[in-house]
C-alpha cells in the first residue's frame, strides 16, 4: 500500500496521531529531501528507513518504489512540507501506482492552501488553486484568463524571490484597488496576514522590507 502522508508546513505539532503511527509502521518512507524530513522523523522518534523522491527523481526511483509495493511492502510518501502532490512531488508516483493496480490511500493533514483559505475571510465555497504561477511561458495567459473571468477566490503560492513581481503583475491585471489577503509564515510564531488592496499590500512590503521573507500564500 502507498500512503500519501501530509506533514507540517512548519509547526512540528501539526502532525496527526495517524500520520505518526503510519510513518512508524511502513517499511519505507519516500521523502522529498531526507535531511529536511529527518528533523521531523527524529522529533517523533521514527526510525523507518528513508529514500529521497523529488521532482528530479527519474523512472528508476519510481520503479524501485513500485517494486517494493509489488512485494506487498508498505511505503509512505512525504514532502518537505504539507501535502505531497500539492505543488510538491507525488503525481508521477501516484499515476504509476494506479497504473499498476497497487493500493493507495491518502491521509488528511496540513496544506498551506487550505490553512490560508480557511482564515482568509474570502469565500471558500468555490476557489481556484493555481499553485505557483509560471515564471515565463503561460504567465500572461493565466493572468489574463483569471482576471477576465473571476468567479471564485483565487489562491496562489509564492516564494520570497518573486512576491514583489507577482504583486506587481496582479496590480496590472486586476487593478491596484482589488482586495487581497497575503499570509506569511503560517503556523510559525510570527505568522502574519496582510490584508488590503493590492497597492496597499505593495506599499506595506516596500515600507517593511524585513517582512519580505519566508513563504507566502496570496488570496484574492
Ligand atoms: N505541499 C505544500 C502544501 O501542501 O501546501 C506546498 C509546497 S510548495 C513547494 C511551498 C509553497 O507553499 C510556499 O512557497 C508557499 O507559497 C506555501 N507555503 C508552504 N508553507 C507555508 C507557510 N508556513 N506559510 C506560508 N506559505 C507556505
Amino acid at each position: 500500500m502507498l500512503y500519501i502522508v501530509p506533514t507540517p508546513i512548519w509547526n512540528l505539532e501539526d502532525m496527526t496521531y495517524r500520520a505518526v503511527r503510519i510513518l512508524g509502521e511502513v517499511d519505507l518512507i519516500a521523502c522529498e529531501d531526507t535531511r529536511t524530513s529527518g528533523v521531523l522523523l527524529k522529533h517523533y522518534d521514527i526510525k523507518t528507513p528513508t529514500i529521497s523522491y523529488h521532482s528530479h527523481s527519474g523512472q528508476t526511483k519510481t520503479d524501485k518504489i513500485i517494486a517494493m509495493l509489488q512485494e506487498w511492502k508498505d511505503v509512505a510518501l512525504i514532502s518537505d512540507a504539507g501535502t505531497p502532490g500539492i505543488s510538491d512531488p507525488g503525481y508521477a508516483l501516484v499515476q504509476e501506482v494506479l497504473l499498476q493496480d497497487i493500493e493507495i490511500t491518502a491521509l488528511p493533514g496540513p496544506s498551506a492552501v487550505i490553512t490560508a483559505l480557511s482564515a482568509s475571510g474570502l469565500s471558500s465555497h468555490h476557489f481556484l488553486y493555481l499553485g505557483f504561477l509560471p515564471v515565463k511561458k503561460w504567465r500572461q495567459t493565466i493572468l489574463t484568463r483569471i482576471s477576465e473571468n473571476k468567479t471564485e477566490t483565487i489562491v496562489i503560492y509564492e516564494s520570497v524571490h518573486r512576491i514583489e513581481r507577482t504583486l506587481w503583475d496582479l496590480a496590472k491585471y486586476f487593478w491596484e484597488d482589488h482586495k487581497i489577503v497575503i499570509w506569511r509564515e503560517l503556523s510559525k510564531k510570527f505568522e502574519q496576514y496582510v490584508r488590503g488592496t493590492i497597492s496597499e499590500t505593495q506599499e506595506y512590503f516596500k515600507e517593511n522590507p524585513g517582512k519580505v521573507k519566508w513563504e507566502f500564500v496570496i488570496l484574492l
